[in-house]
């Protein structure tokens, strides 16, 4: 699949998502779940007299009915809920401790589709301002963009959008939110996005839309009505 290129006018402002848009879905499930899994163990060895990791702790114990769980069975409750796919809170502040320690040491970085840092980079020299829109919490998405596989790019970021500062992907008002929040009319900004149903909501709101169909990625299959590229260098800012 080869799509052409598509031209923009009069956008003054972009924001861009992050997974299935800027970078691999599966990085997070093949990469980042597993790096943290993996030293579980090893954490709460090493940090378990700090206060957030005895939090953690007590939760868990909390969680499953333990009064102070030892080691092995919080290791165990925690990567059993890995498994299940459980979105519960002392499994991603974990989750999220063990990431922030790897970003900031280099053990991880960040992933990005060479064309994402290539058109961001291009917008920033054109002077255009970029901001991020991504379930994945501000302070995550503010590490992924200090990480990266080419080094820090948070200079390229003017503001980032989470669903608690700004709502649910899908939902029209939290476009409306962001469009107020970075003080731009809703038709000078412009929404990249890999699912369709934000693209809804955001063209609802007035934005320009594009939709990232990149092979592989899982929203890629079924056509839409709106403008779609499968590299972000295919994104021309008239
Ligand atoms: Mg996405």
């Amino acid at each position: 699949m080869t799509l052409a290129e598509q031209t923009f006018y009069g956008v003054k402002h972009v924001v861009v998502d992050i997974e299935g848009t800027t970078s691999r879905s599966s990085f997070v499930f093949d990469v980042m779940f597993p790096y943290a899994t993996e030293r579980f163990a090893d954490w709460l060895a090493e940090h378990g007299d700090e206060p957030a990791t005895a939090a953690i702790v007590d939760q868990v114990g909390h969680e499953i009915g333990v009064v102070a769980p030892d080691r092995d069975t919080v290791v165990e409750t925690l990567t059993e809920w890995v498994r299940a796919d459980r979105k519960i809170t002392p499994l991603k502040t974990l989750q999220g401790l063990i990431w922030e320690d790897a970003f900031s040491s280099g053990a991880l970085v960040s992933d990005f589709y060479p064309d994402a840092l290539v058109a961001m980079g291009a917008w920033h020299s054109q002077g255009v301002p970029i901001s991020v829109y991504s379930s994945g919490s501000v302070l995550a998405q503010r590490n992924w963009y200090a990480h990266t596989p080419e080094g820090d790019r948070t200079v390229w970021i003017t503001d980032y959008f989470d669903t608690a500062n700004a709502g649910p992907k899908r939902e029209e008002s939290s476009y409306r939110a962001i469009s107020a929040a970075l003080g731009v009319a809703p038709e000078h900004l412009l929404f990249c996005s890999d699912v369709v149903t934000e693209l809804d909501a955001a063209s609802a709101a007035g934005w320009q839309v594009v939709r990232l169909r990149r092979a592989g990625e899982p929203h890629a299959e079924g056509d839409s009505a709106y403008p779609e590229v499968d590299e972000m260098t295919a994104i021309i800012l008239a």
